[in-house]
């Protein structure tokens, strides 16, 4: 009876290895090296890939197998693993074809995009520096508009790309692509946004009071009562500015980075040296400015890091942060067949990533990896302590402007966005927007063009990276428990990979269903 599920799953598995991995392959290529042959190439790739997994006779069957009585429970996990992943490219192929090329598009346009701030062209990180160091409110305004100018630029096409996937997803039977994603994610819409209810009023009050103090220091620095976006530093306020928290730059010099990556992760026992060899590490012209951490071919052999490291904390904690991901890409059972060696859920591998990037704040870590005196970090302690709840506060209250905002951009891609951006922006971080038009604004993250529907997944990392944590102090010690936290992290979590489900697979790892009261005990002022 089982026979033909096997025979299903083998025949898909044995034509979407090879391509995946290639794919993988030239998509790598193309953000290390923006060229119009790699862009093509990885646009083709992709779209061999898709159009792979829109077959719909082949959804058919797995369908079909779904409905009868499965003993084995891979089987039935990689069925259902397939049904998610087929269902999402089930459209005929002149969409496919329009999909992959507008976004591919729109991608290239980001990982080519330089801001042109007073005749200069300047980097990511170079506007970065300015929005940080500046005191001249115009000279910041003129920063921070102008690394905005990409979102004008492709913000019509952003719209078209909601329009294509709505057109997909209700032909399936969804209302629009944002509820179609999240089914496919085995996430219900009704309790993600009744969790984000509940985190925004747990963190309202926090944030408020810090923001108070901040908003007085920044309208000392820029002499003005009227704060724009302009004057918080990050392009979106996501992370705090250096100036509000201690500055831990001076520690992390050339070569921090890096070193401090796979002594973390060597202390847990998990070897990231080979994913550092295989990586591209710092920056270069016409290479993608983000990070991303790749797993070629889920062998575990071929993982690799995407960066842009310079000097200072903040790419310590993106190295951090990556190598969180590569940790797990590597600690997967390799017995496992291919459709379930991968994470069991996005937020699951960015809550060890998470979890990982929030080391560079853990005043044990900098002492006992980063080799800081104890003399230097004891005063720190507190301080310390405080910002890294303000920053899990901030970056709370930013996933829900971008979640809510996607949710209304599928809801009606013909709305306002601009209106609704700035809305949600006052709203949720209590920044009020400038009084002239920012064109497409809300495109300007890359996320809501080639993430779509991910945001979210930051979040409930967040919440699982500090139930994790928990479990660590409660189980083992703590979180620098050298290998036995490691093995805690890949026994119950990393290695079973996508073979249990996330609420399973979080209810066996830590004893209790995913939660905020970790992350709330956490925050707590
Ligand atoms: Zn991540």
């Amino acid at each position: 009876m089982q026979r033909a599920p096997h025979r299903l799953v083998d025949a898909f598995e044995s034509k979407l290895e090879p391509l995946e991995a290639e794919f993988h392959r030239a998509y790598w290529d193309s953000q290390v090296h923006a060229s119009p042959e790699n862009d093509r190439r990885r646009a083709e790739l992709e779209l061999e890939l898709r159009s792979l997994k829109g077959d719909a006779t082949f959804l058919a069957g797995v369908t079909e197998a779904l409905a009868e009585e499965l003993h084995d429970p891979l089987l039935r996990r990689q069925l259902q693993v397939l049904r998610l992943a087929l269902t999402a490219d089930q459209m005929t192929d002149a969409q496919r074809e329009e999909l992959v090329e507008l976004s591919s598009s729109v991608e290239s346009d980001f990982a080519t995009f330089r801001a042109e701030v007073d005749c200069e062209s300047l980097s990511e990180n170079e506007i970065l520096e300015i929005l940080e160091t500046s005191s001249d409110s115009a000279r910041s305004e003129r920063a921070w508009r102008a690394s905005k100018e990409l979102g004008g630029r492709v913000a019509e096409r952003v719209r078209e790309l909601a329009r294509l996937r709505n057109h997909a997803a209700l032909a399936l039977g969804y209302p629009d692509h944002y509820g179609m994603a999240l089914d496919l994610q085995e996430i219900s819409e009704e309790w993600l946004f009744k969790l984000f209810d509940e985190l925004e009023e747990l963190t309202r009050e926090p944030f408020l009071r810090w923001k108070a103090g901040l908003d007085e220091a920044l309208s000392n620095r820029f002499g003005t009562k009227h704060l724009r976006p302009w004057h918080y530093a990050d392009p979106f306020f996501q992370y705090q500015p250096r100036s509000a928290t201690v500055d831990l730059d001076h520690l992390f010099g050339d070569g921090a980075a890096v070193r401090l990556a796979q002594g973390t992760f060597g202390s847990w026992g998990i070897d990231i040296g080979g994913v550092l060899e295989r990586s591209d590490l710092f920056p270069r012209q016409m290479k993608s400015q983000h990070a991303f951490c790749l797993d070629v071919d889920r062998s575990g052999r071929d993982v690799r890091i995407l960066a842009n490291i310079v000097p200072g904390e903040r790419w310590v904690e993106v190295m951090l942060h990556e190598c969180g991901h590569a940790a797990y890409d590597v600690s997967i059972d390799g017995k496992l067949p291919y459709l379930l060696r991968e994470p069991a859920h996005t937020f699951v591998t960015e809550a060890v990533a998470i979890l990982s990037g929030r080391l560079t704040r853990d005043p044990e870590w900098l002492v006992n990896v980063a080799g800081v005196s104890p003399g230097e970090v004891d005063p720190l302690a507190q301080e310390l302590a405080r910002s890294s709840a303000i920053q899990s506060i901030l970056f709370a209250r930013w996933v829900l402007v971008m979640a809510h905002f996607e949710r209304a951009l599928y809801a009606d891609p013909e709305a306002d966005l601009e209106a609704i951006w700035w809305d949600l922006v006052q709203r949720f971080q209590f920044v009020q927007g400038p009084e002239d038009e920012v064109p497409g604004v809300w495109a300007a993250k890359v996320h809501v063009a080639s993430a779509p529907v991910y945001y979210h997944n930051y979040l409930l990392g967040e919440l699982l990276a500090s139930q994790l944590m928990e479990t660590m102090r409660a189980r083992v010690g703590g979180v620098l428990a050298g290998t036995a936290a490691g093995d805690l992290l890949r026994e119950y979590l990393m290695k079973p990979g996508n073979s249990l489900r996330w609420d399973t697979l979080i209810q066996d790892a830590t004893g209790a269903p995913l939660s905020p009261h970790a992350f709330a005990a956490e925050v707590a002022l």
